[in-house]
């Protein structure tokens, strides 16, 4: 099968023939019909989150926002058939350890990054292995397009677990968004649909102006102002109620904290860049003074996709809205390339590998 492979950091991904995988006594394979470009891909394209333990080494098929039919079960597979829809979140579990049984298999305490690792090679190819698939194998209800369902894989849902689970948004509060690409974008959009008034912050305005489009009530250019979170507390008239870092550096980070009100909540769904390296400081005496929280979210447990889903069947939450534009396998080096320099709008989704 074709498969996009990362050879050298930074440099074009190979497309070439690898073997197929198979799937193994409790994995499935899924046929690619959709796979999402994402921040993360670029982060591990350029070699980043050595910190983590999940520096993808030279080899590995990146990729990890899937959609598509399943080819192949296992023989110990119960709730997957061939032929079925489905999304596989990047967080996958082991569906045996305490978090996994519990519903929060998003920290499961063997969580394996789809697509950053060796043993789960990612989904930049025709072919992708689900492994414990009865966990991890997320089925799609009917009228979703793949293209839509890549898109909801790993941004939408990030943002969708941030808001609706980790943070508290109520009716009417203000959200702040730092960083409007794929995953902030989604925040808007989902902030928006629980309720909450979005200000949206980011350096372009052409992102600025999809945030309006997404339901956001105000919007910050950050270029054009010395003090993003004094503005922030001004449209907000004293502070946001949850503000997201939805980018994962330094300056975002810092400035959410600080656009907050008095115990306002934080939620931290950006990791950091090799500037970073993981580690940010914080105005802490300030987070002490004003009872602010500081949440950190990853992805979503598998178990709580139903709650997006019964969303979109309503209406209130649209994933195709923020997908961006459709590619091939072969384009996906370009895309990378181009986030380098911030050049996507919210998310490219391949559909023909
Ligand atoms: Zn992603
Ligand atoms: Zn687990």
């Amino acid at each position: 099968m074709r498969a996009a492979v990362l050879e050298d950091y930074g440099e074009p991904l190979d497309i070439r023939d690898v073997d197929a995988p198979d799937p193994g006594p409790e994995g499935a394979v899924v046929e690619l019909e959709a796979c999402g470009i994402c921040r993360s891909d670029w982060h591990g394209w350029q070699g980043d989150w050595d910190w983590l333990g999940i520096q993808p080494q030279p080899g590995q098929i990146l990729g990890h926002e899937p959609a598509g039919r399943v080819v192949a079960v296992g023989d110990d597979v119960e709730n997957v058939a061939e032929g079925d829809s489905v999304t596989v979140p990047f967080n996958l579990g082991d569906g045996t350890c305490p978090q996994c049984r519990t519903g929060h298999g998003n920290v499961c305490e063997n969580v394996r990054p789809l697509g950053f690792v060796e043993s789960v090679p990612g989904a930049f190819a025709e072919q992708l292995r689900v492994p414990v698939a009865d966990q991890n194998a997320v089925s799609l209800p009917d009228g979703v397009s793949p293209v839509d369902m890549a898109g909801l894989g790993c941004r939408f849902m990030t943002s969708f677990h941030a808001l609706a689970h980790r943070a508290d948004v109520g009716g009417g509060d203000w959200v702040a968004v730092h960083g409007c690409g794929g995953v902030g974008l989604s925040a808007v959009h989902i902030a928006s649909a629980l309720g909450g008034n979005v200000v949206a912050v980011d350096l372009e305005d052409g992102k600025l102006e999809k945030a309006n489009e997404l339901g956001a009530s105000e919007t910050v250019n950050a270029s054009e102002v010395e003090n993003v979170p004094g503005e922030v507390k001004a449209i907000t008239n004293g502070g946001a109620t949850v503000s997201v870092d939805a980018l994962g550096i330094a300056t975002t980070c810092r400035n959410s904290v600080m656009s907050l009100a008095t115990h306002g909540q934080h939620i931290q769904v950006g990791l950091s860049t090799q500037d970073e390296g993981g580690e940010v400081s914080l105005p802490t005496d300030l987070m002490v003074m004003q009872e602010i929280e500081f949440i950190g979210s990853l992805g979503m447990p598998p178990t709580d996709y139903d709650e997006i889903f019964r969303m979109v069947g309503d209406g209130k939450l649209d994933p195709s809205a923020v997908v961006s534009e459709t590619v091939t396998l072969d384009d996906v080096s370009s895309r990378l390339e181009a986030m380098s320099d911030f050049g996507t709008m919210g998310i490219p989704v391949i559909d023909s590998f």
